[in-house]
């Protein structure tokens, strides 16, 4: 019988293109999602990307924080693990509205953790981030790296990592994946699902993508007097179809290793890129010119971030295939095919 996977927060981005691989595995995939940051139409297009697979999925809107309803989910299927995804994640706004992000993030995953520990069902794998080594002195980061939060979103990750630890110390039962993602980007390569952020992207590639279709007039470069090859900050993008197949992995390893404690792994590619060399990249792909203003530095940014990548390899016998080059053709794709996302467009000012 197919092996059953929950997954919060499956009609976000990342979750949306780990599902379409959960379901061509065979898996069978019950998303839950309150659609806060993302669309109902991401998940049908899952189902149309999945084809015959496309069965074993489905969907509730649900907000994780609600117990009731979670509980209820659990009732109808016996899941043998869940990815969750679940979260709030603008930095910017965390910092604004502190106790929004604390509740959301850390009461969702509290009462995750609850729910799937009355129902017996203790396989987790979480999306950390690698916003969790801070600004590190050494690179890459490994997962021994020393860890530091520089801001409410970032500690609500680090908060998280530390109560699963707990939880698995108080109770070996627990298997529990702590993947802490560099800097996802991209689109599947159909250009039918991919990044919609709601509102001024925070991220730079969505940025980037947003001027190349003429949403937006420019691009701002966030600081050009950093330590680095060219002066602007540095940067692990990595495929989200690698990302999600990084997901694959840590569920084979719960079914397969019997020894998975609580374990953190990085996913990340290994190599680091600068601003202005994915803007280049980007221009390449899109043949269109990004306009740009170089401004200050964006407080509480890292100057370089790029993983130590060993430890995936090795454990989770996983390792990115992608590079720059598809990371912006699969994103134009998606941009030319989806200009205004999975949304209308925007009334003019
Ligand atoms: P996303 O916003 O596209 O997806 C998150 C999903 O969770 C959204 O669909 C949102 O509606 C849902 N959600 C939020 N709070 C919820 C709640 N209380 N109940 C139910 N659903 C809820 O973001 P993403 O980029 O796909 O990120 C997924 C996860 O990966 C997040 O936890 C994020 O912090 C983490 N992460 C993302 C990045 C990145 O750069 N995208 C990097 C590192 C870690
Ligand atoms: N960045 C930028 N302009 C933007 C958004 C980001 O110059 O509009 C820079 C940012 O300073 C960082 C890099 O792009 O050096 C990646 O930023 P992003 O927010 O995408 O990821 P994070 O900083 O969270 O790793």
């Amino acid at each position: 019988m197919a092996r059953r996977v929950l997954v919060t927060g499956g009609a976000g981005y990342i979750g949306s293109h780990t599902v379409l691989q959960l379901l061509r595995e065979g898996f069978y995939v019950v998303v839950v999602d309150n659609l806060d940051n993302s669309s109902e139409v991401a998940v049908q297009r899952v189902a149309e990307l999945a084809g015959g697979f496309g069965k074993n999925l489905a969907f509730h809107r649900i907000d994780i924080q609600d117990k009731e309803a979670l509980e209820k989910v659990f009732h109808t299927t016996k899941f043998d693990a869940v990815i969750h995804f679940a979260g709030l994640k603008a930095v910017g706004e965390s910092v604004q509205k502190p106790l929004l992000y604390y509740k959301n993030n850390i009461i969702g995953t509290i009462t995750l953790l609850e729910v799937m520990a009355a129902h017996g069902c203790k396989k987790l794998v979480f999306s950390s981030s690698a916003t969790v080594y801070g600004w590190p002195k050494h690179l890459p980061c490994t997962e021994e790296s020393p860890l530091h939060a520089m801001n409410p979103y970032g500690r609500t990750k680090l908060m998280i990592e530390e109560i699963c630890r707990d939880v698995h110390h108080a109770d070996n039962d627990w298997k529990i994946m702590l993947l802490r993602y560099f800097n996802p980007v991209g689109a599947h390569p159909s250009g039918h699902i991919g990044e919609d952020p709601r509102g001024i992207p925070n991220n730079l590639m969505p940025f980037i993508q947003q001027v190349a279709v003429g949403r937006r007039p420019s691009l701002t470069i966030f600081g050009t007097d950093y330590s680095t090859k060219d002066g602007t900050g540095v940067r692990d993008y990595i495929h989200v179809v690698d990302l999600a197949d990084g997901h694959i992995a840590a569920l084979k390893k719960f079914f397969d290793d019997p020894t998975t404690g609580c374990e953190a792994y990085n996913l990340g590619t290994g190599k680091g890129t600068s601003v202005f060399e994915m803007v280049t990249a980007f221009e390449k792909a899109s043949g269109k010119k990004i306009p740009l203003i170089l401004t200050a530095r964006r407080p509480g940014d890292a100057e370089t971030l790029y993983a130590g990548t060993a430890k995936a390899e090795k454990e989770l016998k996983w390792k990115a295939k992608y590079g720059i080059e598809e990371m912006c053709r699969d994103q134009w794709n998606w941009a030319i095919k989806n200009p205004w996302g999975y949304g209308l467009p925007e009334p003019p000012n």
